[in-house]
């Protein structure tokens, strides 16, 4: 099990060190805000939507390794998904990071099971799922996301 922790904690910090999609997007109509007061995470997500489609998607901002990477991972996973293929994507990561979904442990999240450790780690659940709450606002038309108090 240390081992598999050990390549976690690898692949998000490569993603912090090189974030995936991290620029703006001139053509974005979609854009939204998300800040996380717990740790200071910072973060815009642009969005080009095609009807329901993520045709294009890039974040900028700053934040901590965790926050980083999981939005540079988002952002790969997400690209031309349908908004609802996006919103279940959300479920399953927050029930994963919120240690709700134990027994299934990530599997058919791919990628994204890396952050199943932060689930032993409460106070970091708002850090991986800042960028997701900020893509959902962006979805819905918002400018600014709302983390919830409790996660
Ligand atoms: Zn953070």
């Amino acid at each position: 099990m240390s081992d598999l922790r050990d390549l976690y904690q690898e692949v998000i910090l490569e993603h912090s060190k090189a974030p995936r999609n991290f620029h703006d997007l001139a053509d974005a109509n979609h854009k939204a805000e998300g800040f996380n007061p717990l740790c200071g995470d910072q973060f815009t997500v642009y969005l080009h939507m095609d009807g329901n489609t993520v045709r294009d998607i890039s974040f900028q901002g700053a934040g901590c390794a965790i926050s980083k990477a999981s939005a540079s991972m988002m952002t790969q996973i997400v690209k031309g998904k349908s908004r609802a293929e996006a919103e279940k994507l959300f479920e399953r990561f927050h029930s994963l990071v919120t240690g709700q979904e134990p027994q299934k442990n990530g599997e058919d999240l791919g990628k994204l099971a890396v952050f199943s450790g932060v689930s032993e780690y409460p106070a970091r659940v708002k850090c991986a799922t800042l960028a997701w709450h900020t893509l959902q606002a962006a979805l819905e038309g918002q400018t600014e996301a709302t983390l919830p108090d409790e996660e």
